[in-house]
């Protein structure tokens, strides 16, 4: 019987086994991963040039670190942000749920400082982008304005994908010395009886015939959005409480770093936010790469989403970002995933099982792009195989309206934005929009169960995530110090 299990060793499930180290050296802590140890992760794409869609798992999104393996290693300081609104600050794309419900400003605030503080006492970069040129911002900001649109800034922590991979390596041989690590493990099922939750099944990932059943004391669900799909059916089918969020659709947009220097030079990253005409849908751009790689993570198998990352030694010419629009679907269809899968699978489809790849200026002139375009074009793409063609055979009309409206709206602000040679990779999408619900302990209706980070809708993005692992620790050790008295 371990006291706590944790499912899934992404950054939230990793920061709750680090902080219950922190505070106590006598519990039986076993943290559960479907994918490898980080030292065994590596993206076949680096060597093939090709993503060759790895099996049972994406090495990108799977192993130790989970999704943040493989990041760009952005720690946004949320508790720094100006949102414009005083006392406020920003909290990733959900804006902190169920988060900002139970914990106010200033001790969440406390808690991003301290998951900062853990990630430098690792070997982040000390540098924080975005704090210098405070004139300059406030001018972009009012451009911003002036185009209907708002442009949060954070300082930003930029780490670079290859010391990402570093740093989480020297966190993984830190947990191996004090708890127990079982990888290449799924975790199929859980064991709830009259309201309670004491143990899980597990499969070995590689050979389905190993199953077994572990019991423990607290257990938590910590498996990002490659989990999403899993724990959605699992809230199902064991009466765990959960409503659909907004799902984010999108694409992932690449321009040359001409275009963006000063706002890279300046922010690092803009986070423009906007509800543009005609449909006033929230679209916002996150995720900055300058000099970044445009890239691809697989879910379940056979997803093919868009993503982004920046070396830091390593350097294109080109600068990417997302631009994600928030649909909400309640009534009589209320399965927002479903909608993001087919939505992706539709597009995937038609890209032959790749991402699709489109010139803006042949979306506007209502044409698909050609290969050999794409070969003379002067925006030349860093993801060497996604297929050229047309995203507005997928993305609806109302996405496609949103995306095209917000890109000519930050070229108000940014000149060249809406160059026609930019390049639009679609599908990006967000699979948090399953919402479990937690009370102020993130536990569920089913006790000694808790759900934390980005497969429930806690978070969003790899600081978030990692607070609420740190903040899970802590509530897990109050609740065990409560026990023993
Ligand atoms: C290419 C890329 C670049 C990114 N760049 C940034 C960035 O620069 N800054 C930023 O803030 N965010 C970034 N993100 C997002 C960030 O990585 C995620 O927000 C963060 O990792 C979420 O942490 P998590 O712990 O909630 O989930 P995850 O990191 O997704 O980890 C969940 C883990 O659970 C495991 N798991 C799932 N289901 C099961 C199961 N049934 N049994 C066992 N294990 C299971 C998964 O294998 C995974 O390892 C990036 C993501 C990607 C893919």
């Amino acid at each position: 019987m371990y006291d706590v299990i944790i499912v899934g060793a992404g950054p939230s499930g990793v920061m709750t086994a680090y902080e219950l180290i922190q505070k106590r050296r006598d519990l039986k802590i076993l943290l559960i991963e479907q994918g490898h140890s980080i030292k065994k992760r590596f993206c076949p794409r680096e060597k093939m040039g090709k993503c060759i869609n790895c099996k049972p798992v994406c090495n990108i999104t799977a192993g130790f670190s989970g999704a943040g393996a493989f990041s760009d290693g952005k720690l946004n300081s949320y508790h720094l942000s100006n949102t414009g609104v005083p006392g406020d600050i920003y909290l990733g794309g959900n804006d902190g749920g169920y988060y900002r419900k139970y914990y106010d400003i200033e001790s969440i605030k406390d808690v991003i400082k301290y998951t900062d503080e853990v990630y430098l006492k690792f070997g982040a970069e000390p540098k924080l982008e975005g704090t210098e040129y405070q004139k300059e911002i406030s001018e972009l900001q009012d451009k911003a304005v002036e185009a209907d649109l708002s442009l949060v800034t954070f300082p930003i922590r930029h780490i670079g994908t290859e010391k990402t991979h570093e740093l989480f390596t020297r966190i993984e041989d830190y947990l191996l010395e004090h708890i127990e690590i079982k990888f290449d493990t799924e975790v199929t099922d859980v064991e709830i009886k009259e309201g309670i939750c004491s143990g899980i099944s597990v499969v070995n990932t590689y050979d389905k015939t190993k199953t077994e059943q572990i019991y423990g004391k607290h257990i938590v669900l910590a498996v990002g959005r490659e989990g999403a799909h899993w724990l959605f059916g699992v809230c199902q089918n064991k009466g765990i409480n959960s409503s659909s969020g907004p799902i984010d659709i999108g694409i992932r947009y690449e321009l040359p770093d001409s275009v963006m220097k000063d706002v890279n030079k300046y922010l690092y990253e803009a986070k423009f936010i906007g509800r543009v005409a005609p449909f006033k849908d929230k679209v916002r751009t996150f995720c900055q790469n300058p000099s970044g790689f445009v890239s691809t993570e697989v879910y379940d198998n056979k997803i093919v989403l868009a993503n982004g990352h920046s070396y830091k030694n390593k350097k294109s010419e080109n600068t990417n970002l997302a631009i994600l629009v928030s649909h909400n679907f309640k009534t009589p269809f209320d399965r927002p995933l479903d909608y993001g899968r087919n939505v992706a699978e539709n597009l995937n489809q038609l890209g032959n099982g790749k991402l699709v790849v489109q010139r803006l200026g042949d979306l506007l002139n209502g044409k698909r792009t050609w290969d050999h375009e794409l070969k003379n074009n002067s925006v030349v793409p860093t993801l060497t195989d996604a297929t050229a063609g047309d995203i507005s055979f997928a993305l609806g009309y109302r996405t496609m309206t949103d995306i095209i409206n917000t890109i000519k709206a930050i070229d108000k602000v940014i000149p060249g934005f809406a160059n026609p040679d930019n390049l639009m990779y679609g599908p990006e999408i967000k699979f948090y929009s399953n919402v479990v619900e937690i009370n102020h302990d993130f536990e569920t209706n089913v006790k000694n169960l808790y759900c934390i980070g980005d497969g429930g809708g806690l978070t969003t993005g790899l600081i978030m995530a990692s607070a609420s692992g740190i903040q899970m620790g802590r509530i897990i050790d109050s609740k065990i110090k409560g026990e023993l008295c």
